[in-house]
């Protein structure tokens, strides 16, 4: 049988493409392939956890808008379909003089992206959240939490229900452009469509390779720690809190993060992963790596961002230096308050010259569409995201 679309990846922006594309064109026949034996495995079901609404991103870029969008439309979306979330609000804290600068213009920016932030006025930091210190800070209200590999769940459920096949477990091993059609290798299987769609996360760069694109990128997969507060400590914060983040850096910072179930985390950090899919405190794959220092743009990017990746890395390394990032905000925590939590793995698009890509970033060739790059807050934006694609995908089959 010839499908009319393949879609590789049930991470959030696959699963979101494939429940609107067949929700919007029932007669569709549609088949989505995962190779683990659930969605959610990868980065969407590794992450914070939170609905970004649109602080820090450049005006007029797809991410600002995106964002904004798919906070809106995660927030429905969780409504209707009673998927847990919570609107908490997000205070954005300034610890010293260079951050205060820093976090006046990350209000502006706020305000560019058309948010309503409110900036505290002196005191007010104490009372909304007696546990945490600074030198200013200010509210986004329009953040919040929410379970991500909930959403997928739902999303799977009802792209079924619409008719679309998904098959778990199967591995796409290959693929082939044809005048006529896709072929698409699982090991032993073969599947036909007229039209694919990649979504591939950590492993974009491998898709596009196994179709030979010359996608100009290679995905370098970076490590995000986390910490765990004991549960005696789950009423310590009632916002999300947040330092200000370096401007250079694709990295929001260690942040506290209150989660879905109760619990409060603690991170990420950012240090070099050596496993694109490796969670565990030690992990090494040696085709990653390979992969990996065989490319100028690894040795120029870490090169860029050395003191950053010290310090991180040691970080990492030593429980207390990363404790240090938090107390900056929250003094009370103590070592002996971290537990461990899974650590999640952010596929970074970097190109050969060592610029990351900040921005999505889809590539088209005549019956093929692949998501290159969907950084943070994807997992928020993946509506507006799956929306977007599905335009795409009706624009050139002209349905
Ligand atoms: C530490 C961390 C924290 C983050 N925090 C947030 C946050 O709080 N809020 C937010 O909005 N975003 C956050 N993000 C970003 C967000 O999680 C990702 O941008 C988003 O989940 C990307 O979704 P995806 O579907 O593109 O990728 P993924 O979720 O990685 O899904 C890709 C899927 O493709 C499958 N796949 C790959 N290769 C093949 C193959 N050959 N055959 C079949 N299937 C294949 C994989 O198994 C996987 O299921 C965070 C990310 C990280 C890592």
């Amino acid at each position: 049988m010839k499908y009319d679309f393949i879609i590789i990846g049930a991470g959030i922006v696959g699963l979101s493409t494939a429940w609107q594309l067949q929700s919007r064109m029932k007669q569709t026949r549609i088949l989505l392939l995962e190779k683990e034996a659930a969605p959610a495995r990868h980065q969407t079901g590794h992450n914070s956890g939170v609905i970004h609404a649109g602080v820090y991103y450049e005006p007029g870029s797809l991410k600002a808008k995106f964002c904004k969008e798919g906070a809106h439309a995660t927030y429905d979306f969780c409504r209707e379909h009673g998927v847990p979330c919570e609107q908490t609000g997000k205070l954005l804290v300034a610890t010293d003089e260079a951050e205060m600068q820093r976090m006046h213009l990350l209000f502006d920016r706020c305000r560019d992206n058309g948010l309503n932030p409110r900036m505290l006025v002196p005191g007010e930091l104490q009372d909304l959240e007696p546990n945490i210190i600074g030198s200013g800070a200010f509210l986004v209200e329009e953040s919040g939490i929410v379970d991500f590999p909930g959403i997928c769940r739902i999303m799977l459920e009802q792209f079924r229900r619409d008719g679309g096949s998904a098959l778990l477990d199967t591995e796409v091993t290959g693929i082939t452009e044809r005048p006529d059609e896709m072929l698409v290798h699982a090991g032993r299987d073969r599947f036909r469509a007229d039209q694919l769609i990649v979504c591939g996360g950590l492993m974009a760069d491998r898709l596009a390779d196994m179709q030979g694109l010359q996608a100009g990128f290679r995905i370098i997969p970076y490590r995000g720690e986390y910490y765990r507060l004991r549960p005696q400590l789950n009423d310590l914060i009632s916002h999300l809190i947040y330092p200000i983040p370096d401007p250079a850096l694709p990295f929001l910072g260690v942040h506290l993060t209150r989660m879905i179930d109760g619990s409060i985390t603690i991170g990420p950090n950012a240090v070099q992963g050596w496993k694109r899919e490796g969670y565990g405190r030690v992990n090494f794959s040696l085709r990653d790596t390979a992969g990996m220092l065989s490319y100028p743009g690894f040795w120029r990017v870490s090169a860029r961002h050395l003191a950053h990746g010290i310090r991180q890395t040691r970080n990492s390394l030593w429980k207390r230096s990363y404790l240090w990032e938090v107390k900056k905000y929250c003094p009370q925590i103590e070592i002996a308050d971290l537990e461990p939590y899974p650590a999640g793995i952010r596929a970074m698009a970097v190109q050969r010259d060592g610029s990351m890509i900040h921005d999505f970033l889809i590539e088209e060739t005549p019956r093929s569409l692949h998501v290159c790059n969907a950084p943070s807050p994807a997992a928020t934006s993946a509506i507006p995201i799956g929306r977007h694609i599905c335009d795409m995908l009706m624009k050139r089959t002209g349905s």
